[in-house]
C-alpha cells in the first residue's frame, strides 16, 4: 500500500534520534483530506505540503530558514492541537519547471564501466490529465486541472541531457495528450538519435500515430486499455470502445512498441454478459503482447469512492491491509488512500475468474510461441498480393494469400472503418460480397469486428517500409 507506512516510520525513527529536524511530507498520499489527517495522527510530521509541491515547499524552506510567512496555501501546519491551512499552489504550464540533472549525470558518467548505468530521465510535458474522466481513477488528487509545458521547453530538456550523454528517458505524464504527442516526436524525429522514450497514452491514436511516435524513439507504452467489453469501458468512463483496444493493441505491436497495459477485473455491477464478451475478443488479441490483470481496487477521491451508491457499494471503509501497517491508535480517523468496500466482490471475483485464467494461458502459450515465431501474425506486401502468417494458439502455422481488392481491402482496415466507408471505397462490389468477404476473415481471425466497424489484425513484418 504505497510508501507512505516506510515513509512514516522512517521519519518517526529521524524524529526521535534528531528531534530538531522538520519533517515535511508530500505527494498524492498527502493530499487534500489525507495529508490533514496524516497531520492529525502523526506528531512527528510537522508540516504537509497539499497538492503540487513547487512552490509551497519553496515558500515553507524560506519560512524555516527565518525568511518569510508560512505560506498562506499549499501547507498544513499544527498551531496548537488545531491543523491548518487550506488549498493548494499550482503552477501554471509556461512555468512548470525543467530539471537538468547534470550533476548527478557527471557522477553517474565519471563511475567506471563495470559500475555505470544510464538513469531513465524523468520528464515532463504536461500536468494532470487532459481526459480526467475514468470512474476509478485517483492519480489526480494532487493535480489541479491540466497543463502543457510548452514544447520547446520539454525539447531543450531532452537535448540538454542527451548532450550529457543520456538517451533514455520516461515521460511521467499521466497521459500524452495526442495533439502534443505528434508536434514531440515529429521533432524528437528529426534529431536523429536513437533516443528510447517511454510514454502513456489513451486507445485514441490512429495507426500514422504509433509510427510516428516509433520514429521519434517511442520504445515502451503504457495505455489504459482496461477493459475489452465495450459495455464495461462505458461504465469505466473511458471513452474508448473494445474496438479502439484491439487497435492499439495492433498499432504498439506493429510500431515495435512494448505495450503494459491493464485489464481491470471485479469492478463492481460488472456483468456476466460484460464478461462473455471480454472472453469472447480474447481470441483476437491472442497474437499482441497480454494484457496484465488487475483486481479494481477502490481509490480516495475516484469517482467510485465519492458515488458508491452508483456502484451498488454499501459501504466503504479504509483497506484491511493498513493494520498491518500502522497500529490501531495511528488508523483511527486516518484518511488512507485505498479503501476496501462492501459490495458484490464475492460475485465479481467468481465472475472474472475465467478471465483470469484464460489471460494466464495467453500470457504463457504467447511467450512460448514468440520466442519460437516471433510475430504471431504479420503479412509481407507484394505489390498486388498480401502473404500473412498466422501462428495460431497451440503453434500452428497457416499463411493466407489475399490478391487484388482483397488485398485492398485489408489494406484499407488497417485502421478503424466502419461498413460504410468500406463500402464507398469500393463501390464496384456489392454489399453482399464485402460482408461475406469480411465475415470468412473474422472467422479466420484476421480481422476484429465490433457492430458495423472493422479492423484487420495482422500487421506489416517489415515497418522500415513505413
Ligand atoms: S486513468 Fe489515466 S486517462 Fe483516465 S482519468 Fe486517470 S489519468 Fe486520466
Amino acid at each position: 500500500l504505497n510508501q507512505l507506512g516506510a515513509s512514516l516510520w522512517a521519519a518517526r525513527w529521524l524524529k526521535e534520534r534528531f528531534p530538531e529536524l522538520v519533517v515535511i511530507f508530500g505527494g498524492s498520499s498527502c493530499a487534500k483530506e489525507l495529508g490533514r489527517s496524516l497531520m492529525a495522527r502523526f506528531p512527528w510530521v510537522d508540516f504537509v505540503v497539499n497538492g503540487e509541491g513547487e512552490r509551497p515547499l519553496f515558500l515553507l524552506l524560506k519560512h524555516l530558514l527565518g525568511q518569510g510567512p508560512l505560506p498562506e496555501r499549499g501547507v498544513f501546519y499544527r498551531a496548537g492541537p488545531e491543523i491548518r491551512g487550506e488549498g493548494t499552489l499550482v503552477v501554471p504550464g509556461d512555468e512548470l519547471p525543467s530539471p537538468i540533472y547534470e550533476d548527478y549525470l557527471r557522477e553517474v558518467l565519471a563511475l567506471p564501466p563495470d559500475k555505470r548505468f544510464f538513469p531513465l530521465i524523468p520528464l515532463e510535458a504536461s500536468r494532470g490529465c487532459w481526459w480526467f474522466k475514468c470512474r476509478f481513477c485517483n492519480l489526480n488528487l494532487q493535480w489541479q486541472g491540466f497543463r502543457r509545458k510548452p514544447l520547446a521547453k520539454v525539447l531543450r530538456e531532452v537535448e540538454a541531457h542527451a548532450r550529457a550523454g543520456f538517451l533514455d528517458f520516461a515521460f511521467m505524464d499521466n497521459a500524452l495528450s495526442p495533439k502534443e504527442a505528434r508536434a514531440l516526436f515529429e521533432k524528437l524525429a528529426q534529431h536523429q538519435r536513437d533516443y528510447r522514450f517511454f510514454a502513456e497514452l489513451r486507445a485514441v491514436h490512429p495507426r500514422r500515430d504509433y509510427l510516428l511516435f516509433a520514429r521519434g524513439g517511442l520504445k515502451w507504452v503504457q495505455i489504459g486499455i482496461e477493459a475489452l467489453s465495450t459495455s464495461l469501458l462505458t461504465r469505466l468512463n473511458k471513452g474508448t470502445t473494445t474496438i479502439d483496444n484491439v487497435a492499439a493493441m495492433r498499432h504498439c505491436a506493429e510500431a515495435g512498441l512494448r505495450l503494459e497495459a491493464n485489464l481491470i477485473l471485479e469492478f463492481p455491477g460488472s456483468t456476466p454478459e460484460e464478461v462473455e464478451e471480454t472472453l469472447s475478443v480474447l481470441p483476437f488479441v491472442f497474437p499482441f503482447r497480454p494484457l496484465n490483470t488487475v483486481s479494481f481496487w477502490l481509490g480516495y477521491g475516484s469517482h467510485v469512492f465519492s458515488h458508491p451508491g452508483q456502484y451498488g457499494l454499501k459501504r466503504v471503509y479504509p483497506h484491511p491491509n493498513y493494520a498491518y501497517l500502522l497500529p490501531e491508535k495511528y488508523r483511527k480517523g486516518f484518511v488512507p488512500l485505498v479503501w476496501s468496500y462492501v459490495g458484490d466482490r464475492r460475485l465479481q471475483k467468481r465472475l472474472w475468474q475465467p478471465v483470469r485464467q484464460r489471460v494466464a494461458a495467453w500470457e504463457r502459450e504467447w511467450k512460448s510461441l514468440t520466442a519460437r515465431y516471433g510475430s504471431l501474425l504479420t503479412y509481407r506486401d507484394g505489390g498486388d498480393f498480401l502473404l500473412i502468417r498466422q501462428v495460431a494458439p497451440g503453434g500452428k502455422v497457416l499463411h493466407h494469400r489475399l490478391k487484388g481488392t482483397s488485398r485492398e481491402i485489408y489494406l484499407f482496415l488497417q485502421d478503424i472503418r466502419p461498413l460504410s466507408e468500406v463500402k464507398a471505397r469500393f463501390p464496384a462490389l456489392t454489399t453482399e460480397k464485402i460482408e461475406a468477404f469480411l465475415r470468412d476473415l473474422e472467422q479466420k481471425r484476421l480481422v476484429f469486428r465490433e457492430k458495423d466497424r472493422f479492423i484487420a489484425l495482422a500487421y506489416r513484418e517489415n515497418t522500415a517500409a513505413l
